[in-house]
This record gives C-alpha cells, sequence and structure tokens, in this order.
C-alpha cells in the first residue's frame, strides 16, 4: 500500500543555495570564500564551508538526536563480494526490510540476477526536503551485466516508485509485471523523459517465463490493487516464493475457492525459500475482507442525503472503481479531485476494470451544479497531506471547491503512524466548517476501510499453505520480522532455517540446499536519495546542513578585509535565519563583531610575511576555520543554540 503526494516543499536547500549565489553575483571578489566560480575553492567548499558548535566530551551532541550517519549514509564500497560458489543460492534483501517502504530483493543464482520490485518511500525527519528515497543499487550496478530481469508484483509505489531511476543504474534489463503494472509504470515513466524507455513485457498470473537460467512463474494474489501477483524462482532444491502484499480473499476466516485454487499449485510443490510481508504481523485474526468496505461504502453512499465526498489513498483502485459503479447506479456524479485520483482511475479504465458512462465524471468545478444528494466526490488528502486536495478543503485554501454544512467527509483509510498529528489538524479544520467525517475508527458506522496486507491468520494460511524449508520474513521493521519470525517457530519451523535480515543482508542457501545463512558481509544498503535532480548515496552533507538548518537555523557574517593592512573595511555584516531576531538582540550582535573582528585580524596578523606581495599573503581557509569556531562556540554560550554558521570572508 502507498500513497501517491507531493513531495514536500525544499525550503532550506533553496535558501542556502539562493544566498551563495547573491552573495557572489553581488560582489564578484576573488576571494569570497563561498564562491561557486573558483574553481580550487569550490571541491573545498562542497565539503564543508559551515560551523556549528560541537560540546564534544560535555552531553551529547545534538546532531547525534536526529541525523545518525551509522548505517544510514555509510556504504560499504571497496569490500569486494565474491561471487556465489557454484549451486549457492543468494538472496539479497536491498530494501523495505529496516522499514515500511522502498522493497527490493535481488536473487542471484549462477550468472543470474532477478530482482523483485523497485520501491520508493517519501523522505521523513531524518532525509528533510529530500523527494524521495530509493533502493541502494549499488550492488546491482557492480554486477550489471548478471541482472536478466525486473519483475514487479504490483503497482503500488513502495514496489514501482524506485522503477525509472533503478533502471537506468542497472543496465535497463527487461521488466516483466501483468497489465496494470506494468501501465502504472509506463505512467510514471513519462515524468522521466531524459531516461532510457523502459523495456516492458505484460505476463499473465500463468505465464512462465526463463531468465538467463531461471525459470520464473507467478501466482495470482489478493491486494487493494488488481493485477497483484505471486513470483515463483525454479531452482534445483525447489521454489523460491514470495507473493508480494497480499491478504486472503475470504469472509469469516473461510477463503474463497478462488483463492484456494490460486495457492492449490503448491500443495505438491517442493518450496525451498518462502520471503513474505510483515507488515500486519501484530494484527490478530484474518485481515477485514475487501468487500465488507465495498459493501460499507455503498451502504454509506445510499443513506447519506447531503454530499459525500471520499478521500481514499488514490493506489486503491479496486475500491475507487467499486464507487465509481455504486455512484453511477444510483444516479450520482463522480468529481475526481486531486492528481494521482484523475491518473488512477485513467488507468483503471484503460485497463478495463470498468467503463463509466460518459457524463458519470464531472470536473470538480461543475459540482455546485448538481442537487448535493446526485454528487459523490473522490479526493486525495486522507492523511492529511499539506497541499492533497482535502487538506487544501479543511483549510479553505481550495481554489475550485469548498465544503458546506451537511457534507459527509468518508476518510476511507487508516492512519500511516507518523501522520497523526497533520490527520488531527486536519479534521479540526474540517469540522470548523460543520461537515460530518466518517473514518474507520467511527463505531457503528459501517466499514469504511480494510488494510491491504494480511493479519495474522492470513499469514499462518500462507505458511501452512506454502510449507517451505527456509523462511525470511521481509516488508517490515526489524520488530516485525523478528515477530514474523517467532510466528514462523510457532507453526514449527526451526530456527536455524529462519534468516531475519537488514537491507543489504547477502543470505546464502548452501548448494546442496540443506543449510540458509547471512554471510559477514553485507551489500551497501545506505539510503539513495532522489533530491531535485540528483540521485546518490553521498549527499550526508547536505541532509545533515538541513537537519542543523531545521533545529537551529543559521547564522552568517560577512567580512570585508583589507589584505594589505590585515585589517578589517568596515563592521561586518550579519545574517540571522532561524536563529535568533536581530533587532532584539543587539548586545549579543556587538559581541559577536567584536570578535570577529579580533578573530580575523589576529589571524591575519600571523600570517607568514610575503615581501613581493606588498603585505601578508592570507590564508582565508584558515581565518574562516579560526572564525567559524569561534563564534559556533561563543553563540552556544550565549543563546544555548547551535546555528549553522557560515563564514564569508571577502578581500580588497
Ligand atoms: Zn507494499
Ligand atoms: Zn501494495
Amino acid at each position: 500500500m502507498y500513497i501517491y503526494g507531493t513531495p514536500r516543499q525544499k525550503t532550506f536547500g533553496k535558501y542556502l543555495v539562493n544566498n551563495k549565489i547573491k552573495m557572489t553575483k553581488k560582489t564578484r571578489l576573488s576571494f569570497s570564500s563561498i564562491s561557486l566560480e573558483n574553481k580550487e575553492e569550490k571541491k573545498r567548499t562542497t565539503k564543508s564551508s559551515t560551523y556549528q558548535y560541537a560540546k564534544k566530551r560535555f552531553g551529547p551532541n545534538r546532531q547525534s538526536r536526529s541525523f545518525d550517519p551509522k548505517n544510514q549514509y555509510k556504504n560499504a564500497k571497496g569490500i569486494k563480494i565474491p561471487s556465489p560458489e557454484k549451486g549457492v543460492i543468494r538472496i539479497i534483501p536491498l530494501g523495505g526490510v529496516e522499514e515500511i517502504g522502498k522493497n527490493m530483493t535481488a536473487v542471484e543464482i549462477g550468472d543470474d540476477i532477478i530482482v523483485i520490485d523497485a520501491g520508493m518511500h517519501f523522505s521523513n525527519e531524518a532525509t528533510p526536503g529530500v523527494d524521495y528515497v530509493i533502493p541502494n543499487t549499488t550492488y546491482l550496478e557492480e554486477r550489471k551485466d548478471k541482472i536478466r530481469a525486473l519483475i514487479i508484483t504490483h503497482g503500488h509505489l513502495d514496489h514501482i516508485g524506485g522503477v525509472p531511476i533503478v533502471l537506468s543504474r542497472i543496465g535497463n534489463p527487461p521488466v516483466y509485471s501483468r497489465n496494470l503494472s506494468i501501465l502504472m509504470m509506463r505512467k510514471r515513466q513519462v515524468e522521466f523523459p531524459h531516461l532510457p524507455v523502459m523495456r516492458e513485457n505484460i505476463v499473465e498470473k500463468d505465464s512462465v517465463i526463463t531468465c538467463g537460467k531461471i525459470k520464473v512463474r507467478f501466482f495470482g494474489v489478493t491486494h487493494t490493487i488488481p493485477d497483484s501477483m505471486g513470483i515463483i524462482i525454479e531452482t534445483e532444491h525447489g521454489w523460491i516464493v514470495t507473493p508480494g502484499d497480499y491478504k486472503l480473499d475470504q469472509v469469516d476466516g473461510i477463503v474463497s475457492q478462488e483463492e484456494e485454487k490460486e495457492y492449490s499449485i503448491f500443495d505438491k510443490a517442493k518450496v525451498l525459500l518462502l520471503m513474505t510481508d510483515s507488515t500486519n504481523i501484530e494484527n490478530e485474526g484474518f485481515a477485514l475482507p475487501e468487500v465488507k468496505v465495498h459493501q460499507g461504502l455503498e451502504n454509506l453512499i445510499r443513506k447519506i442525503r447531503g454530499r459525500i465526498i471520499i478521500a481514499a489513498f488514490a493506489s486503491h483502485i479496486t475500491r475507487l472503481a467499486h464507487v465509481v459503479k455504486v455512484a453511477e447506479a444510483l444516479g450520482k456524479k463522480i468529481a475526481l479531485d486531486g492528481r494521482s485520483m484523475k491518473t488512477n482511475i485513467e488507468v483503471a479504465i484503460e485497463t478495463g476494470l470498468f467503463q463509466p458512462r460518459k457524463g458519470t465524471i464531472i470536473p470538480i468545478e461543475e459540482v455546485g451544479n448538481y442537487p448535493p444528494n446526485k454528487v459523490v466526490i473522490l479526493m486525495t488528502g486522507a492523511q492529511g497531506e499539506e497541499f492533497a486536495a482535502l487538506n487544501r478543503a479543511a483549510n479553505k485554501s481550495h481554489t475550485k471547491f469548498s465544503l458546506r454544512k451537511g457534507d459527509t467527509i468518508i476518510l476511507s483509510a487508516s492512519i500511516i503512524p507518523g501522520n497523526e498529528l497533520q490527520v488531527q489538524k486536519m479534521k479540526d479544520g474540517l469540522s470548523r466548517q460543520g461537515v460530518k467525517i466518517i473514518s474507520y475508527r467511527t463505531p457503528g458506522e459501517d466499514f469504511v476501510h480494510a488494510t491491504g496486507h494480511g493479519n495474522q491468520e492470513d499469514i499462518k494460511w500462507l505458511h501452512r499453505k506454502t510449507h517451505p524449508k527456509f523462511f525470511i520474513p521481509i516488508h517490515g521493521h526489524h520488530y516485525h520480522l523478528e515477530l514474523h519470525k517467532e510466528l514462523a517457530l510457532e507453526l514449527g519451523m526451526s530456527e536455524e532455517n529462519i534468516v531475519v535480515p537488514d537491507n543489504g543482508s547477502i543470505i546464502e542457501i548452501s548448494s546442496d540446499g540443506q543449510k540458509i545463512m547471512a554471510r559477514r558481509e553485507k551489500a551497501p544498503a545506505g539510503l539513495m536519495m532522489v533530491d531535485g535532480s540528483s540521485v546518490g548515496d553521498a549527499q550526508d552533507i547536505v541532509i545533515r546542513d538541513r537537519v542543523m538548518l531545521a533545529q537551529d537555523g543559521m547564522f552568517v557574517i560577512i567580512a570585508l578585509l583589507d589584505q594589505k593592512t590585515g585589517k578589517l573595511k568596515k563592521s561586518p555584516d550579519l545574517i540571522s535565519r532561524g536563529f535568533v531576531y536581530l533587532k532584539e538582540n543587539q548586545e549579543l550582535l556587538r559581541q559577536v563583531r567584536i570578535i570577529i573582528k579580533k578573530s580575523i585580524e589576529d589571524a591575519a596578523a600571523k600570517m607568514p610575511a610575503r615581501p613581493n606581495y606588498g603585505g601578508n599573503m592570507v590564508d582565508f581557509d584558515i581565518i574562516k576555520a579560526n572564525l567559524g569556531e569561534s563564534i559556533s562556540k561563543f553563540l552556544y554560550q550565549k543563546t544555548a543554540k547551535r546555528p549553522l554558521v557560515i563564514p564569508v570572508i571577502l578581500s580588497v
């Protein structure tokens, strides 16, 4: 499950860049310490031209609290990982196992590598301002010539979001998936016109393909998006099975005939390894079947007299299609709001999932032309995302639509952990406008949401059905994976047959098919950040600066030094953003100016005399370093804050 959404706005990065550019343009002096034009300087300044007071031995460094350089930004580059020995099967989860999101797993057998899924997730507090994060592809980039296929289980962004960039980095291997997923990838690929064309191959759930020497087959699974499929990789010791995201098509624990039939391929199969979803491992019982949600929404659409606004994940295509069908049957018009909502409904129509009559879907601007009980509006933004349609309606910044007393909002989604506060704020904004809100927690109402991932009983059923020899839990935070391991133990698996992976773990099944274990080395697993037009795993300094700026702001010093005399030409300029309000801190600034003057002039005086130069040759790096350190220390002593200090020294 994943949401389409607007990447967060970038604030700090741009500010900084703008400032840099502005300063260098304005002065055009040879020695701007952050000049972008000076080639020699450029290398050094991209490393670091900022200072922040670090209280090394006393108390915690604030950086370490929210910025964890440990495994996030370190790569095991340079460590040579040998090819698997003959007959050994290697499994490398490259994403999705220390998190929910950016799923990707590689399977390497002999000379062939098959990659399963290439997802993304949106940035969080650890990666402020970054557009999104994709799995680390370094291991695959180093073995491009062995990659035979990228196989996609289904069209959610945590499985396809990284596809365009991942493909371009791993040699553009052929992509295999079912119809809808390929269509969704095609839509996404359009946003990357500069990248090579995707080599797409549509498969059916009963197709069999050969990738290098490996035979791969598929099976259909139930999820919140049509055309979801599981993958079976055949090996000489049995099948490697991964269902992707799934829940069971069941009612009251009785699994449907079609589902039983789909999984009956495992009855006589020898399953060597199962890798499967741990997202809902904490939830007891079976997952609520989607059909109950369809029924619940249908009841509400019939019952409610006023306008109905349904906010849902745009990726819940099956549910959205059902809503459109029901509304149409009741003679209501449907308005779509939010880019991803429109795109996904378009995709669903293109694939023939449903065919609304002409005129059923109306533009949001025309909603006012119909009586309230003749309109259903589908919106994005059930998570309170800042720029999504529903949130704009809630804070009255929506230009084409406004709420009215008597409207009913159905939040057909659960709240993703971490979004609670913004959803609460949005609900406040909505209720101020006199609308009724029905959420999946509203008691006594019909069901309006169900998860797309199996709960404990679905998971147990799948384990029993596939009866694997080995097991690797995937899709979940580490805690989820451990719980999933416990469940497998309860079901009778032995501990040595289970490996709980981290991103980048290299897991091997021995050539006789009898043992599974993780190697000591790991594949690089540092975050690959997509930030504007750049992609990479080495932007830790940029991110660190953003974290610091967000915490304590910045403080820029601009000083003009006369190289001949070694004295400042005038009192230095000071700029503070997000640190202290300058007008109210005149005394602090006065002291800062004294320190700047003393620090620069003392340092300049110590430079060795250069007789041919008519004065002292001044080393700006040393002066800046001294200045940055003494000012950041002073500011910390006075304010207990650690702003990012940027010294700029200009010379005449
Ligand atoms: Zn998923
Ligand atoms: Zn999914």
